[in-house]
Parts: structure tokens; sequence; C-alpha cells
């Protein structure tokens, strides 16, 4: 059995090297390609997917996989870990046809670029016709995944493994009751805040010099890792030992380089951290996006929007910036950083406003999937929800329905794992709290090692060992996410920010 348990190893990390340089690719092209690359690039990207998918699903390692799960051996081992977790995503990957995939793979590759272009020129119909495909190819993959209660179960799995759409449904209604008169109570304070110092010429290689400051400081390691600029902000990872961010700067105002920055490095934290000796196997990476946006919307909000982490760092900023800064206090900019505003664009929204969006898109989602919603009346869908939600209604295209690049790439079903993560973030803070209850004292300080070192102990070094409710359950005790912890954070804080 260990002479198979090593083939088996040998076999994954095979395939793992195929993924990991496709993940090389997609970085290139996001970060330095000339865009006179995109064709040949998307062929190479299709013929490394298509290789590595076709070498996972081969018998041999379905022989491999059957022979070893047979054996009992302690739940917690990294061997027991590794055929478990290379079984789910065995059984789930020889479920979806070569066709299909392949198909998928062109069409979501097409959607990107039909996409861009629609959104440039801030027309939903040139967007409309590839959108039915890549909405009817999701249909068919839910379908040979199969599900039980929703089709939308199968297609959240591929994000959320073993999340349900019934109780992310329950817990965002919940999260709804509360947060819309939240909202409209802060709307009509809204007076209170104000954020004008941010929207100031900033310059942009100072903001980046300070930005890498933080990053360091909250244990992101340059000599496995590095930053650079793209267009849409994210993470990467080719290695434990190679994990990029990137971020985006915009010279009038201060905010989204800095907070972009953090948010990324939570994640990028998440995979530095996954332990040594899982390196090359299958659980070298974050178990879920739930639990990755745990991570990084901890620290981009709960440490970087606190009063604490600013205590620290306001007073070197004021030095980066004098003529911007020098005569606001640190409570002003404070405030300006939590200004709360219903707005167009998800991605540049606040602590608050930022899940109505999510709830708005997953509500779509699931209707289009039921076909209760046509792709064509998809942005009279949208803007009705808007005004539900937000009260506002876009003024074209591009502010409205055609503003992320999620279903453009075929990715539907993955929007809710953002709230997800905000709710997990306040359970696991909440949690860490209790361990360590001077922790915003440490962050006044600059000191972020021991929140780093509980999130590496329970968390990261795992890698995928454990799926996102295992975690949450031997990490809180309780048995999945919950919207409680979350809801009283946001309350308390906006609260006092709005004196409401
Ligand atoms: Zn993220």
């Amino acid at each position: 059995m260990e002479q198979k348990l090593d083939t088996l190893k040998a076999k994954l990390k095979e395939i793992k090297n195929i993924n990991d340089a496709v993940a090389v690719l997609s970085w290139d092209q996001q970060v330095f390609m000339p865009s006179g690359g995109a064709t040949a690039r998307a062929e190479q990207l299709a013929t490394l997917s298509k290789l590595a998918h076709e070498m996972f699903i081969s018998d041999e390692v379905g022989e491999l996989l059957s022979d070893l799960s047979e054996v009992n051996s302690d739940y917690d081992s990294d061997a027991a870990s590794m055929v478990r977790v290379a079984c789910r995503d065995y059984e789930k990957a020889r479920k979806l046809p070569p066709d299909l995939v392949e198909e998928m793979s062109r069409t979501f590759s097409l959607g990107q670029q039909t996409w861009m272009k629609a959104r440039a020129e801030k027309d939903f119909s040139q967007f409309q016709e590839i959108l039915e495909k890549i909405v009817d190819l999701n249909i068919q993959m839910a379908e040979a995944y199969g599900y039980d209660e929703s089709i939308y179960d199968a297609l959240l799995d591929q994000y959320e493994p073993e999340m349900k759409t019934e109780h992310v449904a329950k817990v965002f209604a919940e999260l709804k009751t509360e947060l819309v008169p939240l909202v409209q109570a802060i709307v009509e304070n809204k007076d209170v805040v104000d954020n004008s110092i941010l929207k100031q010429e900033y310059d942009e290689t100072t903001q980046w010099g300070f930005g890498l400051i933080p990053l360091q400081a909250i244990g992101y390691d340059m000599r496995r890792g590095r930053q650079d600029k793209s267009a849409h902000p994210f993470t990467i990872s080719f290695s434990v030992n190679d994990v990029r961010i990137t971020t985006r700067v915009y010279k009038d105002q201060f905010g989204p380089a800095l907070f972009g920055t953090l948010h990324e490095g939570g994640h990028a934290l998440y995979e530095q951290n996954v332990a040594p000796e899982l390196e090359g196997t299958i659980l070298a990476s974050g178990t879920s996006l739930g639990i990755h946006e745990s991570q990084s919307r901890l620290w981009e909000n709960v440490v970087g929007r606190s009063k604490s982490f600013w205590q620290f760092y306001y007073p070197n900023l004021q030095k980066f910036f004098p003529n911007q800064l020098k005569d606001v206090s640190l409570d002003s900019f404070y405030q300006a950083i939590n200004k709360v505003k219903p707005d167009f664009i998800r991605v540049e929204a606040d602590e608050v406003t930022y899940n109505l969006h999510i709830f708005l898109r997953f509500e779509l989602e699931q209707e289009l999937l039921t076909k209760r919603l046509k792709v064509a009346d998809l942005p009279d869908a949208w803007n009705a929800k808007m005004e539900e939600y937000l009260g506002l209604t876009p003024p074209d295209d591009a502010m409205g329905v055609l503003q992320d690049i999620h279903w453009s790439g075929g990715s539907i079903g993955y929007f809710p794992t953002y709230t997800l993560g905000n709710i997990l973030s306040l359970q696991f803070y909440n949690q860490i709290l209790q361990d360590i209850p001077d922790l915003p004292e440490q962050f006044a300080r600059g000191e972020f090692e021991a929140l780093l070192d509980w999130f590496r102990e329970k968390i990261h070094r795992h890698g995928r060992k454990f799926t996102a409710n295992e975690l949450i359950n031997r990490v809180t005790g309780a048995k999945s996410i919950e919207a409680g912890p979350y809801l009283s954070y946001v309350k308390e804080k906006y609260s006092e920010i709005y004196k409401l």
C-alpha cells in the first residue's frame, strides 16, 4: 500500500505541475502579456488544461484511489486526507464529459473577450447571445454533476464544497432583514461622515511604497512572493513558496490600492502558510473560496479598517502624504475610510452595502438557472433589484449588469462565497478574541504575529485537509456559517460611526 500511495502522489504531483504552469501562464496573461498574445495563450492554456484533466480522470488514478481508499487510517493524517480529497475531486471530474469540458473552455474564453468589448461600449445586447450559451453550459454542467434539492447546489459546490443553497439563502435572509434597515438609517445620517479627503491626488508610487509596509508587517513573505499591478487585483499560487498578488493604484484617490493590497495579502497569507510538508500535493492550497475570503476580508476590513490599526499607521501615512493629511485627525481619517454609501459597483462597495450586491447576484443566478428569468430580461431584472436593495438605477449597463467579469468567464455560483467570507471572518475573529483578548492593543503597536500564528495553526497549515464546515466546527464549535457575529460587528461599528 505504501508503494501505491507513492505512485499516486507522484501522479498527482505531475498533474499539479501542469496546473501550476497553467497558473503561471494565466498570471502572465493578466500582468504582462501584450494583447497580441491572447489567441496563442488561450490555446496554450486549453492544451495544458485538457492534458491535466485527462491525466487526472485516467483509469490508473481511479484504480489507485479505489485501492487506497479501502485502507483505514487516521482521518487527520496527510495520507488519508490526500486520498479522501483526491477521491472527491476525481469523482467530480469524471462526471464531466470531455466534450462538455472542451466546449466550456472555448465558450468561457470567448465570453470574456465579448464581455470586455460589450462593457467598454456599455451595451448588453452584444453580450446577450454568448451569455445565453454560458448559462446553458452551466445548466448542462450542473446536470452532469447531479444534485438533490436545487440545481444551484451543483454549481455552488465547485467553489464552496458541501455548502447548500438552502442554507445560504437562510443566512442571507437573516442578514438582509438587518442590513437593509441599517443602510437606510445610515443614509439618513449620511452627512456625519465626509470622505472627500480620500478623493484628492495621491501620488501612485508613494501609495505603492506605503502599501508594502503593512503588507510585510502582517506577514506576507516577499522572498516567497511579489506584488505587481493588474486591472483586477488577484492572488495566485504556483507553490507554497511562490504566492503572488496584484493590486491597482488610482492617482486621484487613496483607498483601493491599500485595502486591495491588504485583501490580497490576506489570501496570500493563507497560501504561504500551508504546511511545508504538503508542498506539491493535492492538499497544498486553501480549502474553499468562503474560507479564503474570510482571510482576505478579515485583514482588509476587521484589521485594516479598524481604529487600532490606524493608531499605529496613521502618523506614518501622514508623513507619506503631508499635503493631503497633515491637518486631518485620526478620527476623521478613520471615519472617511469607513464611509457607507449605496453605489453601483460591487468591488468598490463599503463593508455594509457590499453584501446587498451579493444578494442581488445570488437571486438572479438562481432565476437564470431555473429559467424563471431569460438572459434577454437580465438588465431590467438587475436594475429593479438595484432599486430594491440600494435605491439606485444604473445609468448604463457598464455600471449595472456588465460590471463583473465572473459570468463572462463561466463562473455562476461563485458570488455567494464573498458574503460567506464576510460572515466567517467574524465567526473566526470572535473566537480569536477569546484566545487573545488584547489583539486590538497589539495592532495599535503594529504587531500582527499573534493573529497570523493563530490562523496558521488553526486554518492555514491544513491546506485542503478539512472541508469548510469541518474547519468551522473544529475552530469555533459551530456547525456551519452563522450570521450573528457578523451582524453584531457591523451594527456596533457603524452605529458608533454614524451616531445611530
Ligand atoms: Zn478576495
